[in-house]
């Protein structure tokens, strides 16, 4: 008898040395102390012992299970970390963390902006589908298929006749298609490009314009552009617009502002040229028109379209257009 208390008690302390955490130190207890553990059992059957043996197997029992049961509380007491009440004392009159609250990514910013001063002149906006077909992409805006014009574009293709817009462009289409002139509407929004460097991103945000009247002049654009400029940046802003090529407007004239770095010095970000460009334009294709059903001897119009991160890195002086996307907090914050 005496014997098999000393073998309980030996087992019990050497899987209570064993045991890594509070789960195993518990299964341990549980096994040797609880109602069904190996020591209370035996202390329940004592009284079947003969009467001579009784006293010292109860002595010893009770023994062996005081024995663990202090073993056991000092094992569970080694599990918790020492930290004396004086250094989890905590102030109460500290004012709490609070959350900080999140603000507008600067290009939704810059988005925004550019909308809201066209929206002022009597633009309104439209929306477009991300995914395109190559007819409204292309096709339709006097790109057809083999069109050199292709070229100028890395363009990403799902299909064959199915491509994620290269341009918010195809907005034009869908919003002659949808009225009647007059049209004055802009559409600001995703497009993509196979093209990553300091200057690209393979995403990157435009807003088109698009104005279609009877006697829609070039003057009209000029006119329309060079007040958006004036808002947009500084109201001294000087402005040049330099003869360029687009299939879907002719003519065409991009749209350059004074270097904001070196105000017309010359200096790297310009390219020593002293002007940067913000914008394409022109006035609007007769094919264009034609592919909508537009009467080309009675409307004219002029578009437009400008890359939203381009207008905000010269706005704001920023160099790499990747740290729009990179969501570093520390750049995020300054907006
Ligand atoms: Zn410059």
């Amino acid at each position: 008898m005496i014997q098999e208390i000393h073998r309980i008690r030996e087992e019990a302390l050497e899987a209570l040395a064993a045991a890594q955490d509070e789960r195993e130190i518990e299964a341990v207890a549980i096994r040797h102390l609880g109602r069904k553990g190996a020591l209370t059992g035996f202390l329940r059957n004592i009284a079947k012992l003969p009467a001579a043996e009784r006293a010292a197997a109860g002595k010893q029992a009770n023994a062996a299970k005081k024995e663990l049961e202090a073993a056991v509380q000092k094992a569970r007491d080694g599990l918790q970390p020492k930290r004396p009440l004086q250094t989890e004392r905590v102030d109460i009159s500290l004012p709490g963390r609070r959350a900080a609250p999140g603000h507008t990514h600067p290009v939704s910013q810059v988005t925004q902006e550019i909308c809201s001063i066209l929206e002022r002149m009597g633009f309104s906006v439209a929306e477009g589908p991300e995914v395109e077909t190559d007819y409204y992409n292309f096709e339709a805006l006097n790109v057809p298929k083999y069109h050199p014009a292709r070229d100028m574009q890395d363009t990403f293709y799902i299909s064959e006749n199915i491509v994620l817009r290269t341009q918010t462009s195809p907005m034009q289409i869908r919003a002659m298609e949808q009225q009647a002139p007059p049209v004055a509407v802009i559409a600001p929004g995703k497009v993509f490009r196979c093209d990553s460097d300091l200057t690209h991103t393979p995403m990157f945000h435009q807003v088109e314009g698009l104005l279609v009247d009877e006697n829609v002049s070039f003057a009209d654009l000029k006119g329309t552009l060079t007040a958006f400029v004036h808002e947009m940046f500084d109201s001294d802003t000087a402005l040049r617009f330099r003869p360029s090529f687009f299939p879907f407007t002719e003519p065409s004239a991009e749209v350059d502002i004074l270097c904001v770095m070196c105000r017309g010095k010359g200096c790297r970000v310009c390219g020593q040229s002293g002007w940067l460009e913000i914008l394409g334009s022109g006035m609007v294709h007769p094919n264009v028109f034609r592919s909508v059903g537009y009467d080309t001897g009675r409307f004219t119009g002029f578009a437009f379209g400008m890359g939203v991160e381009r207008i905000a890195m010269l706005k704001y002086g920023i160099d790499d257009i990747r740290k729009f996307f990179n969501n570093d907090m520390r750049f995020l914050r300054q907006f």
